[in-house]
């Protein structure tokens, strides 16, 4: 990390709430499932299905768990409700990973019953290196059980082939993404152009075992790339869809979506926001630089 981040970083509890909050909001829905909503409706007027992702993770105990999974609950039914095309996305820490698997599988089997009750989807999340065998244990389980469920799978970590070429044969939808935990060389590509190969190469493996890809991605020299493989490959566009971060490179989902792509947009929200955005941060700096980037060049 270098020094000027080092300073940028430590400076952050400093800034005052309204002003971080003003920073955030192109990032963050808000505080609260009423302002999710608000922003899916938002999106959907502009031909975006979304995502819901309440902020957070690594809960202390069970009931820290147990109160996460109801909130998804809810917000699975009020969207629904509501008519939104959008599904939830949850962290296996969030809903007790880190307390107990047997914990972290029976809320998200829960959830994914709800979710398959309402003619929605739930996606497992991937967090940092210590957490990728128990979240894949997990999802494995939860696919004996449930067609509407996907998991996110990343490029810069070297052992994801395999995991891939370990998965249970059966219908599968997984997000990949470069990934956004720094990890060691030892276990990681840690250079742009090594991750985008790896990236290109994950999905030409997962398409040959006939997956459902997202391309969580703005790196549109990446998405060159994937398109091209979906060209070679012949794929219908049903096989894959773009999916973003809320207010990050608007311009790109609007070519995207002129080609005639899906671009489903993840939309955070929760009352964490500030903590979690400030243990992101502190973790990768590299955001830091892309949100100072933004707010210097509008329309990038
Ligand atoms: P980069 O080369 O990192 O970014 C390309 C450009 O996009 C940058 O130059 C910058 O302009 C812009 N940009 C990228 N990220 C940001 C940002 N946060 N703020 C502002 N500008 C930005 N990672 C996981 O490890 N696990 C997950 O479950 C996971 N889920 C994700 C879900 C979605 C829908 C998306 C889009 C990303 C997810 N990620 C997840 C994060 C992902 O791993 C990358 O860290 C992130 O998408 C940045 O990589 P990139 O491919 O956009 O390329």
């Amino acid at each position: 990390m270098s020094l000027l981040d080092q300073l940028a970083i430590s400076a952050l509890p400093l800034v005052p709430r309204p002003l971080m909050r003003r920073l955030s909001s192109r990032y963050i829905a808000g505080e609260t499932l009423e302002d999710a909503l608000s922003c899916l409706r938002a999106l959907r007027a502009r031909g975006h299905p979304g995502i819901l992702d309440m902020l957070g993770e690594d809960v202390a105990d069970e009931e820290g768990a147990r109160a996460v999974s109801r909130a998804y609950v809810e917000a699975a039914q009020v969207s629904a409700a509501a008519g939104l095309d959008a599904h939830v996305s949850v962290k296996p820490t969030h809903v007790g990973l880190r307390i107990s698997e047997e914990l972290c599988h029976a809320l998200y089997d829960e959830l994914a019953r709800t979710c398959a009750e309402l003619g929605s989807f739930l996606r497992v999340e991937m967090e940092d290196h210590t957490a990728v065998d128990g979240t894949l244990r997990v999802f494995e389980a939860l696919r004996k059980d449930h067609d509407n469920v996907g998991m996110v799978l990343q490029a810069r970590l070297l052992r994801t082939p395999d995991d891939i070429a370990a998965l249970a044969p059966g219908p599968l939808s997984v997000r990949v993404v470069k990934g956004i935990y720094l990890e060691p060389a030892s276990i990681a590509h840690v250079d742009p152009e090594p991750i985008r190969q790896a990236y290109v190469e994950l999905c030409r493996q997962l398409f040959g075992r006939g997956a459902r890809i997202s391309f969580a991605t703005h790196d549109e020299l990446l998405a060159g790339r994937l398109l091209a493989l979906c060209d070679e490959l012949a794929l219908e566009r049903d096989r894959f869809e773009f999916q973003v971060l809320l207010g990050v490179r608007e311009p790109l989902w609007k070519a995207w979506q002129e080609a005639g792509h899906t671009v489903r947009v993840y939309v955070p929200y929760g009352p964490e926001w500030r903590a979690y955005s400030t243990r992101r941060l502190r973790k990768n700096p590299q955001i830091l630089r892309h949100v100072l980037r933004d707010l210097l060049t509008p329309g990038r």
